[in-house]
């Protein structure tokens, strides 16, 4: 009894923290996954360590591990399976780090226009970089400020309540991070996010939120949606949304569709131009490897860049750079027609070197084959979870490939907590989502399969004691 009221307890704290309403506490935070199906890749896994260590030796990304820092315990290396929550650090960003802090040295003021990387267009090597792996034109993205700070520059120019068309729809379950910040914006314009903030869940009986989902609850609120804000990559779930389908609903609506890559960017493929979504935004430091409160970004759709007259909060890092120092001389903001238009002040350059060395190596590789080998490590992961068939755990994430990212979600049944430190304890880190959601992501840079294969091991030693 204790230990049933202390689960709902924190079960309690959870929703709290996930800014859901207490009628939903009696249920399950995650969907149960019901029957497992097995895949045709699945067919070809085998749990012998000889298969893991022959999909190393034959892996065309093996050579990437060694470009990054991989985390020791009292000189051992860990199994680190936390890349949805902290990348790794690449290698180059050191040396990157001490040109520029010698440039600094040796140049001061003039480092701003020196002949390597000047710090006046440095932003403007990442834009080419980072289009290519969110599907965009170079024009439609900019790397800048944090992912909420971002979120709230693009709510200003995407999210204008006008008469009834006021509300911003989400879905759950939601970071805390995106909750508080679509709640301000509703009431900074003097609305009541009682009212105006519409929560889609899955439908009755179903796991995951589709374009269904979003149509029904658009149907329900007719002309009454400004915006519809979802995430990419659910962080929880696991789950990656149809965007395609989704954007086309959202827009039949006369609503505005907005991303939250966290999850998504450096992670799955995206076609965000294609896909004619408005406007994303993301932070670099889970996937992108750009270290802890990395520099993010935002993508605009080259349907509004080419507006000017788009509300925005304005400085003279968006303004046209032939006027840009013309400083007093200059009264009035003429915003930068591509999304370098939304910047506001000049980058942080120190913060900007990891993010640079982490776009090279998507660079070297290309996306697609980064995917391809996330695919085969997440479902070689899913199948030896699956052959140790443990009644206490289930993974929550889409079984679908195209429904999920490299991450999967353990709901862990009983002790998850203890479970959880064991693994740690055993050099593995992962995280743990109160109350009892395990998050697992193999990382095609760094992560190998013989290190998934050592996990499982560590796992089924778990299972067979405790
Ligand atoms: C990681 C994450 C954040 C973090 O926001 P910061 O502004 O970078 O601190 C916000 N939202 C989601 C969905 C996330 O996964």
């Amino acid at each position: 009894m204790w230990k049933l009221k202390y689960r709902i307890g924190s079960y309690l704290y959870c929703l709290c923290s996930f800014g859901l309403i207490a009628q939903h506490a009696n249920e399950s935070i995650l969907p149960s996954s019901g029957v497992q199906e097995t895949t045709q890749q699945q067919a070809e896994y085998s749990v012998e360590e000889e298969y893991a260590l022959k999909q190393d030796e034959h892996d065309p990304l093996s050579n990437m591990r060694e470009k990054f820092h991989i985390p020791t315990r009292s000189g051992e290396q860990l199994i680190y399976l936390n890349g949805n929550s902290l990348g790794l650090q690449p290698y180059e960003v050191a040396a990157d780090m001490k040109q520029e802090l010698d440039d600094w040295a040796s140049l001061g003021v003039e480092g701003h226009f020196k002949e390597n990387d000047p710090w006046y267009t440095f932003h403007e090597q990442f834009s080419p970089l980072v289009a290519k792996i969110v599907g965009a034109n170079p024009g439609e993205v900019v790397c800048m400020n944090t992912l909420t700070v971002n979120l709230h520059l693009m709510m200003v120019s995407f999210y204008q309540p006008k008469g009834k068309r006021s509300k911003i729809i989400m879905e759950a379950p939601v970071f805390s991070s995106d909750t508080y910040a679509i709640k301000s914006q509703i009431q900074l314009h003097g609305l009541d996010p009682k009212t105006h903030l519409i929560i889609v869940e899955p439908a009755k009986g179903e796991k995951y939120i589709t374009a269904h989902d979003i149509d029904k609850a658009l149907k329900t609120h007719k002309g009454e949606v400004a915006l519809v804000l979802l995430s990419s990559v659910n962080f929880l779930t696991g789950q990656a949304i149809d965007v395609p389908a989704i954007s086309e609903v959202v827009h039949q609506h006369g609503a505005k569709l907005g991303l939250d890559l966290a999850h998504a960017i450096g992670n799955i493929p995206l076609k965000l131009h294609e896909w004619n979504v408005d406007f994303a935004a993301w932070c670099s430091y889970k996937y992108l490897n750009a270290g802890p409160g990395a520099v993010g970004g935002v993508f605009v759709h080259e349907k509004h860049t080419q507006n000017v007259n788009l509300k925005r909060l304005a400085g003279w890092w968006g303004n046209d750079p032939k006027l840009r120092f013309r400083m007093h001389l200059e009264k009035d903001f003429i915003p930068i027609t591509t999304a370098d238009g939304w910047q506001i002040s000049n980058p942080p350059i120190f913060s900007m070197v990891p993010l640079k060395a982490s776009l090279k190596l998507y660079d070297s590789i290309g996306m697609k084959a980064y995917r391809e080998k996330s695919v085969k490590m997440t479902g070689y992961l899913e199948f030896l979870l699956d052959k140790m068939a443990s009644k206490n755990i289930e993974i929550v994430t889409p079984r679908d490939p195209k429904h999920r990212g490299c991450q999967l979600s353990l709901l862990v049944h009983k002790n998850a907590k203890e479970f959880h430190e064991f693994l740690s304890k055993n050099g593995v880190i992962c995280d743990f989502r109160q109350p009892n959601v395990i998050r697992v992501a193999p990382v095609p840079f760094y992560n190998s399969y013989h290190e998934i294969w050592r996990f499982a091991q560590i796992m089924k030693r778990y299972f067979e004691f405790y």
